[in-house]
């Protein structure tokens, strides 16, 4: 695929979405899940995450369920899977299928399983901030089951499998070949930079204990591909404006939930209509966490978060 929003769009043509149709998406999300939804013409169904894992819950998927549903969408956001094995079983019993955005996931396992192995069909970004990303745009998605994966193709080739026979409307996203070869060497690489990733997070998680700061908390499912390391503080400006003196430079992700964007002003969603996902967005921030990082790199941003956190404490 030409990007991760269009391996989404083309997964949910695929899963046979249109017009009237529900989707059920996590409230905390990267807003490309929820445009994927849109673009279809179906509707947007928010659930909210778990304030843990951040990710969406479970346990309030089956009270969102309607005779329109088609779809669940979880998303591994920051490179935590989600709790699948729940979600996968409540879509079976209800008949509706699960794809999966692994846009920011390449690398993470749940129960040892692959993301991306998990669900009916996965949804692949490479743009070059993600964890398997190449020099520009690209996407893909990964099945099992050879009837999506032909439409999918399908539906990418202009709606055609046999040359200048246009079986449906279809639209154009190519993977750039440019970009697959980058790819391809960079995939063996994968490995190794997950590791990398994994044991600075390490390092984070065991040198920011005890601060006045919410670390990430990984259940006992996940391998978290630590595409970020996301900690939550309730005075988030003030933290990044200070790091950010101290030479460490933190980014938000993200700072306003996809319900209270301008771009879904249509469907009247007000502050307090996802309050769980709105407080997170309103508290996070991300440390800067990338493989081949220095020792002396992950000790600064250590040493510069600890004296933060304790100054602001002291301050009023
Ligand atoms: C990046 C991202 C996408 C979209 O991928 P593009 O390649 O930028 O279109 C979708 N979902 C999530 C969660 C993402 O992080």
């Amino acid at each position: 695929m030409g990007n991760g929003l269009d391996a989404l769009h083309l997964a949910l043509l695929a899963l046979g979405v249109g017009p009237g149709d529900e989707v059920i998406v996590p409230s905390n999300t990267f807003i490309a899940t929820w445009l994927a939804v849109t673009r279809c013409g179906a509707n947007v169904v928010p659930v909210e995450p778990e304030e843990s894992t951040y990710n969406i819950d479970p346990d309030r998927i089956e009270a969102a369920l309607t005779r329109r549903t088609k779809v669940i969408i979880p998303v591994h956001l920051y490179g935590q899977p989600a709790d699948m094995d729940p979600i996968v079983e409540v879509a079976r019993r209800n008949g509706v299928k699960v794809l999966d955005d692994c846009a920011q996931a390449h690398g993470a396992r749940y129960l040892r399983r692959a993301v991306g192995s998990l669900a009916d069909v996965s949804a692949w970004s490479f743009y070059p901030g993600k964890n398997l990303g190449a020099f520009g745009d690209a996407g893909a998605i990964t099945t099992n089951d050879s009837r999506i994966a032909e439409r999918v193709r399908m539906l990418g080739n202009y709606g055609s499998k046999l040359k200048y026979r246009n079986e449906v409307k279809g639209l154009n996203s190519r993977l750039d070949e440019i970009q697959a070869a980058v790819l391809d060497a960079k995939l063996l690489r994968l490995d190794l930079n997950i590791e990398m990733r994994r044991s600075i997070a390490a390092r984070f998680l065991e040198g920011l204990d005890g601060l006045n700061l919410g670390l990430p908390k990984i259940p006992g499912y996940a391998d978290c591909a630590w595409h970020l390391f996301v900690v939550r503080h309730p005075r988030r400006e003030a933290l990044q404006e200070h790091l950010a003196h101290a030479g460490v430079e933190c980014l938000i992700h993200y700072p306003t939930p996809p319900h209270l964007q301008p771009a879904y002003i249509d469907l009247s969603w007000h502050r307090g209509t996802f309050p769980i996902s709105e407080s997170i967005h309103d508290e996070v921030l991300s440390l800067p966490l990338w493989p081949g990082m220095s020792d002396h790199q992950v000790c600064h941003v250590l040493d510069a978060v600890r004296d933060v956190c304790g100054r602001l404490e002291r301050l009023p």
